[in-house]
Parts: C-alpha cells; sequence; structure tokens
C-alpha cells in the first residue's frame, strides 16, 4: 500500500463515470479479432530471475466479455481490438522487436484509468502505459499481450501558475506543449528530448527523459515536483509535491522512485511540473573541427573553464553529411565533427563567454566558429539536431539507435571504440550525442530484412555499451532498458542490486503485472521471446 500523504481526490476523482453494466462493443467488425483463450495468471515476480508465466503472447486474454467492459469504461469508440489496428500498437521506435497488444484503451480520465486497471486485475491481465509510442528501447512492447492503456486523449494543460513557477498537466501532454503554453509568461520546461513535438510529458516521468539540455538544467526528475498515479491495483494515489502544497514533503521520496521506473510502478495520471525563468537571451555557436577528438576535447575544456553551456551537442561526419542533405542548413560536409555549444542567461557577460568559448575551440583547432546571428539562424540549427535522427532514412532502411554515457573526459576514446565496432561488424555508425554530459548516441545503420545484419547491429550495440561500463559510465543515459537492454543490466549492477530493485518494484506491483517482461535479465527461457528470435532468426 502506497500513500501519498494527505492528497484528496476531486470530485471527478471520486465519481463513477462508467456503468456498472456495461454495454456491448456496438464496433461490429469483420477484421480479425486479437482475442485470446480465456484468462489466467499472468506472470510472476522471481526473486532470482524474473521469470513470465506465460511465455506465449496468444496465451495472454482479453475475452470478448472483457473488452465489452473496457467499453463500458471508456466507450467503445475508445478501445481498439481488431488485429489490423492493433499493429499500430506492435512496438515503439525501437522496432526490432514487435507484438501487439490484445487491446488498447484510450482512456479521458483517471478515473477511467483506474477502472480500467481495477477490470484488468480482476482478470490477472498484464497493463501497457503508454504515451506517444517514441521509446528507442521497446519499454512499450506488450511482449504477452495485455491490456495497453494509451494516454493520448488525457492530453489538457489544466492550470499554469506563474508565481510559483508550476504547471499542472495531465500525463498524455506533448512535451513541447508546456514551454508553448507558459512561454508568455517568460517561463519555459526544461527537459528537452529531441522527440518533444511528440513525446509526452507521462512517457517523459517513466523514462526519467533527458535532452540538449540535461547539461546544465538536469534531467525530467529535477523538473517533476509530483504526480498523480493508478497502481496495479487501482487505487489513485499521489506522490510528492501536491498541485497547491509547498514543495518539501516529508518522507520517503517515493516520486523518485517512480522517476524512470518504465511504466512498472503504475500509470501516471497528472504531472505537476516545475517551470524555469527562460534565458534573457542566447549565443548560439557552431564549431566546425577536423575530428571527433579536437571537438570532444574542446567539450573538456568548456567546462574545465567553469563555463556551463545550456547545452553542447556533436555530430561527427556521417551524420553532418545526413543532416545536410535532408535539411539544407550549410554544414560543412567535409568536417570530421561540429560541435553546437549554446550559452544561456543573463545578457551581461554573456559576449563574453561567447568569446572565451570562441577561443577553446580556435586553441582546439577548430576551422570555423559560427555565431547565430539571428533567432530564426538558431531555431534553424537547432531544428537540424533534433531532427538528425529522422536524416538517417537517407543513409541506411533501418537504424538501432544507441544511448549509453561515458565520463565526458573519456569521449575521445570511445568514439575510436565506436569506429573500430563499425569495421568489426561491417556496418556503418555515426553519432550525433549530448557531448557535455557524455551521453553518446551511435547509430547503428543495418537492413532488418537481414538476419545477419540484425545479428550484426545487436552485436555491435552491446560491444559499444560493454565499454560504456568499462570507461565508468552506464548502459544508458537516457532512453531506458525496455525489452532491448535488459540482458546488459547484469554488465551494471550485481545480482543483490537486481533483487533489490525487483524487491522495489513488488511493493508497488506485487503481481507484476504492469508492464511486464521489462528491464530485469531474465533466464534463458526470458531471453527467447518469440519477437526476438523472429527480428534476428
Ligand atoms: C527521434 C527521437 C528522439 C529522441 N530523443 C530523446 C532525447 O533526446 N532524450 C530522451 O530522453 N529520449 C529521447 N527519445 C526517446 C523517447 O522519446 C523518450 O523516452 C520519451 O520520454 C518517451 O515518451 P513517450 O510519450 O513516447 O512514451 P512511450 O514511448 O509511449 O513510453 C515510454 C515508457 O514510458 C511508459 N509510460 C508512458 N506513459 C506513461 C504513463 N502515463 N504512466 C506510466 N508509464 C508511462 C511506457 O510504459 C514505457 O515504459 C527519442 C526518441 C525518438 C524517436
Amino acid at each position: 500500500m502506497i500513500r501519498g500523504g494527505g492528497y484528496t481526490p476531486t470530485r471527478e476523482w471520486e465519481g463513477k463515470i462508467w456503468d456498472s453494466n456495461p454495454p456491448g462493443v456496438n464496433r461490429a467488425s469483420p477484421r480479425r479479432s486479437a482475442f485470446g483463450g480465456p484468462s489466467e495468471h499472468l506472470d510472476t515476480v522471481g526473486t532470482a530471475c524474473y521469470v513470465p508465466a506465460v511465455p506465449n503472447p496468444s496465451e495472454a486474454s482479453v475475452t470478448p466479455a472483457v473488452a465489452r467492459e473496457l467499453a463500458g469504461i471508456v466507450g467503445p469508440e475508445n478501445v481498439v481490438t481488431a488485429m489490423d489496428e492493433l499493429l499500430v500498437y506492435e512496438c515503439d521506435a525501437y522496432t526490432l522487436e514487435r507484438n501487439p497488444p490484445n487491446a488498447v484503451v484510450l482512456p479521458r480520465s483517471v478515473a477511467e484509468v483506474a477502472a480500467v486497471v481495477r477490470l484488468c486485475a480482476a482478470h490477472g491481465l498484464p497493463i501497457i502505459p503508454r504515451g506517444a509510442g517514441t521509446s528507442l528501447s521497446g519499454s512499450v512492447l506488450a511482449v504477452t499481450g495485455g491490456v495497453m492503456i494509451a494516454l493520448t486523449r488525457m492530453n489538457r494543460i489544466l492550470h499554469v501558475d506563474a508565481t510559483n513557477r508550476r504547471a499542472l498537466v495531465e500525463a498524455g501532454v506533448v512535451n513541447a506543449w508546456v514551454t508553448q503554453a507558459v512561454k508568455s509568461h517568460g517561463l519555459f520546461y526544461a527537459p528537452d528530448p529531441s522527440s518533444q513535438p511528440s513525446c509526452t510529458i507521462g512517457g517523459n516521468v517513466a523514462t526519467n527523459s533527458g535532452g540538449p539540455h540535461t547539461l546544465k538544467y538536469g534531467v525530467t526528475t529535477n523538473h517533476v515536483l509530483g504526480f498523480e498515479l493508478v497502481l496495479p491495483d487501482g487505487e489513485i494515489v499521489w506522490l510528492g509535491t501536491q498541485p497547491d502544497g509547498g514543495e518539501d514533503v516529508p518522507g520517503y521520496d517515493l516520486r523518485g522512485a517512480v522517476i524512470g521506473s518504465e511504466g512498472m510502478f503504475g500509470v501516471v495520471t497528472r504531472v505537476l511540473v516545475r517551470l524555469v525563468r527562460a534565458p534573457q537571451e542566447f549565443k548560439t555557436l557552431l564549431g566546425v573541427f577536423e575530428s571527433v577528438d579536437d571537438a570532444s576535447q574542446t567539450v573538456s575544456d568548456i567546462i574545465g573553464a567553469g563555463i556551463i553551456p545550456g547545452a553542447m551537442e556533436m555530430m561527427d561526419q556521417m551524420i553532418t553529411q545526413a543532416v545536410e542533405s535532408a535539411y539544407r542548413f550549410g554544414f560543412p560536409t567535409d568536417a570530421g565533427a561540429v560541435l553546437i555549444v549554446e550559452l544561456d542567461g543573463l545578457r551581461a557577460g554573456l559576449a563574453r563567454q561567447a568569446e572565451r568559448v570562441v577561443g577553446l575551440c580556435r586553441k582546439n583547432h577548430a576551422r570555423e566558429v559560427r555565431v547565430a546571428q539571428s533567432e530564426q539562424e538558431r531555431a534553424d540549427l537547432w531544428k537540424c539536431r533534433k531532427r538528425a535522427f529522422g536524416a538517417i532514412g537517407r543513409l541506411s532502411p533501418s537504424f538501432l539507435t544507441q544511448d549509453g554515457v561515458v565520463p565526458r573526459s573519456r569521449l575521445p576514446e570511445m568514439m575510436r571504440f565506436i569506429a573500430a565496432t563499425s569495421q568489426r561488424h561491417g556496418l556503418r555508425i555515426p553519432n550525433v550525442f549530448h557531448a557535455g554530459d557524455g551521453n553518446i548516441h551511435p547509430l547503428v545503420l543495418f537492413d532488418e530484412r537481414m538476419p545477419d545484419e540484425v545479428r550484426r547491429a545487436l552485436a555491435a550495440g552491446h560491444d559499444i555499451l560493454e565499454k560504456c561500463v568499462q570507461l565508468g559510465g552506464s548502459v544508458t543515459g537516457e532512453h531506458g532498458i525496455g525489452v532491448e537492454k535488459m540482458d546488459m543490466m547484469a554488465m551494471q549492477f550485481t545480482p543483490d542490486d537486481l533483487d533489490a530493485m525487483r524487491a522495489l518494484r513488488r511493493v508497488f506491483d506485487p503481481g507484476g503485472r504492469c508492464n511486464p517482461h521489462k528491464m530485469f535479465p531474465g533466464s534463458k527461457r526470458c531471453a527467447d521471446f518469440a519477437p526476438r528470435k523472429q527480428a534476428a532468426a
């Protein structure tokens, strides 16, 4: 049992808005249904290994009767059970492993979410919370089917409190909308994943998202004061600062425990976010270097000089060429690397800081340093950086986005290792990354239709993350573990560490039904999920 401490649900949250005798699904669909067999127990959390009790996706079941009950809660128009429509939800942005859920529901209120969750608990069904599905680690994969709860229709900004610099938003609100909504108050929402035009605040909370601003402003956990959570048994709790409460909350920081738990602790429905005062001015520079080594050394030198830019991002030659060919910004396509450095803050002193950054670039043999001359030029530069992944389609039919961390000073060594890995596996690996915080994003290019290439891409990704850990870093900086990296958790954590994490999970989700089969390394049987076999077979 988890209590948020003194939280009073509003009238809407108390009210039951569904019918105890739900009507049937009115949609007379000739399409193939995804209903499985009768409902059974679904999964258990073992102490030594996370072993799914239902290994076969077809065994997880949403019977027609359960589907009717779901429709009774959210309305038939907000339930998806036809297989051709469920295919939309068969994967997230990690496309190597796919499996559709048995049903998707699109609730519009916390009461509906709680009722759906209670129904699933009664039937022992897995629940998979979903935002925009932009996860790059397969964290929204319905590994053994189940009911996916998509929050995208809970997308209202409920309240902006400019005086106390906070906003209360529903979980399905798109990240970029928050800054849009508070701009006129001279405020912004700092966490800025490159997916911010589509990813949701609920998804950001569940993955503890970062972005270019992480270097100076921190990640999601530094900007979320509190949130409402529907626990896997349907109970609604509020964790952390309450919407109208003071910031200091006594007791354990359960808010912090849930942030980054990848949808395994319950469904986040409303979030109280912290707003930051918008900088008075920006100075955005583009350093052009002959090599990644020189650009990396510049990153270390800038931080070493006591300058903390709002963002510091690097693109190597291959990605710069793809971005230039897609967006025509004017990047030099023969440069070894380009470094974007954005200084922000009070106008006074910013020009001097920019001069020092230019000097450090030159010291490290920058061929050229450009300074954005207008707000439009700055916006164009960021558009190119944030859409860099989108340009990869010009280079390859498929790519695997890796996400690891190394200490900033080890970046040159890591980049050399990635180049060697590319040679060893015979696959191209361009790099675009958050250089300021050592968060690398090597993009392993391959063709998903070629099983051998899939195998080599997975092996290359594995080698790179292993090296990150050897260098004192981590197997993920911001994209999470999902299904993609669950076996890699054992590289970084001891069995005791993992058991402690499983024990924490059981506090929130004793039945292990909430987003099951994620994060923890499994037994051989767990690693042999059918979708992974299909992709690499
Ligand atoms: C082009 C591109 C660029 C990206 N750049 C970045 C980046 O710079 N930084 C970064 O951190 N990530 C980045 N990502 C990854 C991804 O966008 C983030 O992880 C994002 O936070 C996911 O949000 P979402 O709404 O799409 O969540 P989903 O992908 O739908 O879900 C992600 C996880 O959150 C859980 N979840 C979603 N909503 C809820 C909820 N309401 N309650 C409980 N659990 C929930 C899901 O179960 C799943 O485990 C990028 C992805 C793409 C495709």
